[in-house]
């Protein structure tokens, strides 16, 4: 089956419940830029696509960073005198500081309140913080669990470690016709939080699943590894891959209600943000799209200069742009199938157009080629106004094809429809007057 068969037939709202249910396998772990929470959640992916888990050891050097230690968890709380867990791991993971030192010993109030972390404005949420890089211990609870702690002395306990070990990423490649790739990553180091960035980890895995069963011309590959240094320690090992690129989306805070937000590759006109700008604009939903900034998700290092992948951001809210963002409100009530089958929807009709659309080079670059003399002007009818457009359309269709630029970015150009782009291209490739790229 083709991909545009495919995606005539999907069935969008049954494809959001699909990732959705996938999202709350995933939600309980305690995920981290290191750790077993990487392996368990890679596990679970791979009872649903043959994701590949790669192992980076501690202390490998990664462009201008190392892979840190790595972090594990087992227990966390803090009791009161009579042994009470007033502040436990188990109810929610996001309670222990990302990346805290272990710490067993029994402090007075002043000393806890230094290491607990709260969000004062919204005194209910559990934030979450990480301490990846600075030696420290602590606790993330809400405001009102802190004020209601007593007076102490507390005991307070991390049962953690940090330790040479490795940080895992997954990565699943899906051939295509070509050795040319379509890749797709999303971070996957966060605990329990919803949007940020299991939305999208589902989505991705939703789409390999279905895109596996597909004749696709592009080769896919889904990079599931934690922000930053993830991203980093992944494009640190695969430089060789890189030249094969030539469409990419980092997919990040995919299903919360906000509309969706997309910002653009580095390059600013790649064909990834030719085919989104297209997409969006043609359906009656808002949506922004952004120029490219050296700051949020990891298109930063995607986009860095010396790698300048043709990769845009795709996102709903954007990083901190929705209240419950690094929260304990980023929960499974937030995210909704619904939004999650928009997103989805958006993405595929994005990967379709992708797919389909061709580049092509003008055989006769030099000036307008004479389409009187081959009965062009003929083929495409008389002198009403559908034939102008039909004109405008090889005009617009041999001027653009240069080599660079593909039917997407023309259709943009132009404001002419693809499908009127693709029958033109027909057309002239019938004349001898283009030839298809790959
Ligand atoms: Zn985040």
């Amino acid at each position: 089956m083709n991909i545009s068969e495919w995606s005539d037939d999907l069935d969008t709202t049954a494809a959001g419940e699909w990732a959705h249910k996938l999202m709350a396998d995933l939600f309980p772990i305690c995920r981290s830029i290191t750790g077993n929470g990487v392996r368990e959640s890679l596990a679970i992916i791979q009872k649903h696509v043959p994701v590949e888990i790669r192992e980076v050891a501690t202390d490998t050097p990664v462009f201008d960073w190392t892979v840190p230690r790595e972090w594990n968890v087992r227990d966390g709380y803090i009791k009161d005198a009579s042994g009470k867990r007033l502040i436990d791991f188990n109810e929610h993971n996001l309670h222990v500081l990302n990346y805290s030192q272990p710490v067993n010993k029994t402090v007075t109030r002043e000393e806890l309140e230094a290491h607990c972390f709260t969000i004062p404005d919204h005194p209910d949420r559990i934030p979450y913080r990480t301490s990846y890089y600075n030696d420290d211990w602590g606790f993330c609870l809400s405001q009102n669990q802190l004020d209601n702690l007593g007076e102490g002395p507390f005991d307070v306990c991390v049962d953690s470690s940090i330790e040479d070990g490795h940080l895992t990423y997954g990565e699943l490649v899906i051939p295509g016709k070509t050795k040319k790739e379509f890749l797709i990553t999303s971070h996957i180091c966060h605990p329990s939080l919803a949007n940020d960035n299991l939305s999208s980890v589902s989505i991705a895995i939703y789409l390999a699943k279905e895109l596996a069963k597909l004749d696709l011309r592009y080769t896919y590959r889904f990079v599931f590894a934690p922000a930053t240094i993830g991203a980093i320690t992944w494009l640190a090992q695969n430089s060789e891959k890189l030249s094969n690129i030539k469409h990419a989306l980092c997919l990040a805070c995919t299903g919360d209600p906000g509309s969706i937000s997309y910002k653009k590759s580095r390059r600013g006109d790649a064909d990834v943000d030719t085919a989104m700008e297209l997409v969006l604009s043609g359906r009656d939903q808002p949506y922004v799209v952004d120029e490219y900034t050296p700051w949020g998700y990891d298109e930063r290092q995607y986009c860095s200069p010396g790698i300048d992948l043709p990769l845009g951001c795709f996102m709903r809210s954007k990083p901190g742009g929705y209240g419950e963002y690094h929260s304990s409100a980023d929960n499974l009530e937030l995210v909704q199938p619904e939004f999650l089958a928009d997103s989805l929807s958006v993405l595929v009709e994005v990967i379709a157009l992708l797919e389909n659309s061709r580049a092509y080079r003008n055989t006769s670059p030099k000036c307008e080629p004479q389409l009187g003399r081959r009965g062009l002007y003929e083929k495409i009818g008389g002198t009403t106004s559908e034939a102008k457009t039909d004109t405008m359309s090889l005009l617009w269709v041999m001027n653009y094809s240069d080599g660079e630029h593909g039917l997407p970015f023309i259709a943009k150009k132009s404001g002419i429809p693809m499908e009127k782009l693709e029958a033109a291209a027909k057309i002239l490739m019938e004349a001898d007057l283009l030839d298809a790229l790959d």
